[in-house]
């Protein structure tokens, strides 16, 4: 059932004093999956220029948390830490835990009419163990919503770039747990 509870939104008087809101302005409201962002509806040149330099410096410090919360990736723990090398790219480039993780060969694909069979949504995230001696593949729907591959490319390459743990974002994702403002 859903939840038809919504929060009402007082924008504090300061904060509109800051954003030079008053009782004349209409305002855009952009809503995204687990975003609101407000602006006014008419904007000079300089306002955007506000408003866009808030926007990118925001999403310069949110990138720095979802990085710091998940780490550096020292291949993840593997034995042959070579990772020494100075350059952070290199770091996910050489653990293979990681790339494979930015590898959609990786994925497992199965034809929409197998999956009708199973009564599993073309949608599902598939979930796939190896009998190790009866030479089966038991293909699942996984228990979680999101994983990795939900992350946009963009995101993925900056952080891989800066040697952030892939395989670390990828559990923190499904884990659903609070990385930020903890
Ligand atoms: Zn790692
Ligand atoms: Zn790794």
């Amino acid at each position: 059932m859903k939840n038809n509870e919504y929060p009402e939104i007082m924008l504090p008087e300061r904060a509109c004093e800051l954003c030079g809101f008053d009782g004349g302005n209409a305002l855009e409201l952009h809503a995204g999956e687990d975003v609101l962002v407000i602006h006014k509806e008419q904007m000079t040149a300089i306002e955007m220029v506000h408003v866009i330099s808030m926007l990118s410096e925001m999403s310069t410090d949110l990138t720095v948390a979802l990085a710091k919360a998940c780490g550096r990736c020292n291949n993840c723990g593997g034995e042959d830490d070579d990772t020494g090398e100075n350059d952070p790219a290199q770091w996910v480039e050489s653990c293979s835990l990681c790339r494979d993780l930015l590898d959609d060969s990786q994925n497992i694909y199965i034809p929409d009419y197998l999956l009708k069979e199973a009564g599993i949504s073309s949608s599902a995230k598939l979930e796939a163990s190896a009998d190790r001696d009866g030479g089966e593949i038991t293909v699942t729907e996984a228990g979680n919503q999101f994983d990795i591959s939900d992350v946009p490319p963009g995101i993925l390459t900056v952080l891989a770039q800066s040697g952030i743990c892939l395989a670390e974002l990828d559990e923190l994702i499904m884990l659903e747990e609070i990385v930020y403002g903890k």
